[in-house]
């Protein structure tokens, strides 16, 4: 209680309360129309309550001076009510609602003052539209507390200070229940404003936690891929690894058993590499074979599977190439490997790769038979003198 009272006159608005802040007024602004509405219908009550009793020319402008500022009020709702995001557009809401809410609580405060009837019926009567008054804004209220305490301020005080000056015991005990409902008023809507306060913070840490799970998720999926790709990729030259080649290319082979199509690997071994890192170094080495790697992306066609096979081995499975086909494209590629200079301070150097080339046949049944085959060729190229290609079709 003590919180709540604290918290609706030091009612601030700063960046890290705003959200907040701006949820209080949007609830207020809810129920903007029904408060006025309401209040309409009471001067109506009022008019016809006191139309026997007051001078209809008081009472007229009475009714005018609500008639006038409920029309302006009115006006600044219908063309503010969407802005309540920023600190700004809170606080001329903050001030809107003072100023209204102050001067609507003291418009029916002071009908004990200007307009308090002579015969005890009648200020009852008016005591009791009073006390419904400050009892429906528990409900409207007090989810904006400060207005909820100017409001019932406002409406509830004037007739405690009216009823105890009169002098007499009958209104000295008037007086004391109203003071009583007033004290009574403040315990609750203390109570149902800490309840919406506590709902709507429930209701922003639930948003909060749902917002961060799903960046956490975010960062999961993140890491997750890259993972995933670090593990299929070769870290030297950014090409498949073997166990990525064999991924994407069992698919590729199944459909091509099953549908009986041609499909050829080049395995193919840079030669003498042995030599080019003991002559230049392991740096060296590893340039040549980034090098190497890029000139086979560079020449890959659509489809082509290309992966580091081993050291400074190369694979390609080639779909819907025949033996022929798969030739002409090794020798393309031994023509391109031998054309590659390194930069090695005056000399730039070159190298040469060998290429064992097998095509798919019927009896071949599985990718790693195929592979073999074409390693036999590789051999075979290796053994007939390097940098060339050798191909064969029934090589199993
Ligand atoms: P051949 O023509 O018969 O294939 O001769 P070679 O020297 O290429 O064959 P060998 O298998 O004896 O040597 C392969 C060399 O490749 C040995 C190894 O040091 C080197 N190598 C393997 N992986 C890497 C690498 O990642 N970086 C470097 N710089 N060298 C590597
Ligand atoms: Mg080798
Ligand atoms: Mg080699």
């Amino acid at each position: 209680m003590k919180d709540i009272l604290s918290e609706a006159i030091g009612f601030h608005i700063n960046e890290s309360n705003l959200h907040f802040r701006a949820e209080q007024i949007r609830a207020r602004l809810k129920n903007y129309l029904s408060m006025l509405g309401g209040q309409a219908v009471l001067l109506l009550i009022f008019d016809w309550m006191m139309w026997g009793v007051q001078e209809h020319a008081v009472l007229l402008a009475y009714n005018a001076a609500w008639v006038l500022v409920a029309a302006v009020e009115i006006v600044w709702w219908w063309r503010n009510r969407e802005r309540v995001d920023t600190i700004q557009a809170c606080m001329r809401w903050h001030y809107a609602f003072i100023i209204f809410t102050g001067y609507f609580a003291l418009f029916w405060g002071a009908t004990v003052v200007f307009m308090f009837p002579e015969d005890l019926i009648h200020q009852i009567l008016l005591l009791m539209l009073l006390l419904g008054l400050a009892g429906a804004s528990v409900s409207t209220n007090t989810v904006y507390p400060l207005s909820f305490y100017i409001w019932i301020v406002g409406v509830l005080v004037p007739p405690i200070l009216k009823f105890s000056s009169m002098g007499d015991a009958e209104h000295w005990a008037i007086a004391g229940f109203i003071t009583l409902y007033f004290v009574i008023l403040i315990k609750s809507g203390a109570e149902v404003s800490a309840a919406f306060s506590d709902t709507l913070h429930k209701r922003f840490d639930n948003e909060a936690l749902v917002k961060e799970l799903r960046q956490q998720q975010v960062i999961i999926n993140q890491t997750y891929r890259e993972a995933e790709i670090s593990a299929r990729t070769d870290y030297l030259t950014g090409l498949n690894n073997r166990r990525a080649f064999y991924d994407i290319a069992k698919p590729l082979w199944s459909n091509a058993i099953r549908n009986n199509r041609d499909a050829s690997i080049i395995l193919m071994d840079l030669d003498l590499f042995k030599l080019v890192n003991d002559t230049y170094g392991h740096d060296l080495g590893d340039k040549v074979l980034v090098a190497v790697a890029s000139a086979l992306k560079g020449a890959a066609r659509e489809g082509d599977v290309i992966a580091r096979w081993g050291g400074e081995e190369f694979i390609l499975l080639l779909s819907e190439t025949s033996l022929q086909s798969a030739t002409i494209y090794a020798e393309r590629l031994r023509t391109l490997i031998a054309a590659i200079h390194i930069d090695f301070g005056q000399t730039p150097i070159s190298i040469t790769a060998s290429f064992g080339v097998s095509q798919r046949v019927e009896s071949c049944l599985t990718l790693d038979e195929l592979t073999s085959s074409a390693d036999k060729c590789l051999y075979q190229a290796k053994a007939d003198g390097r940098n060339r290609v050798s191909a064969k079709s029934n090589n199993l």
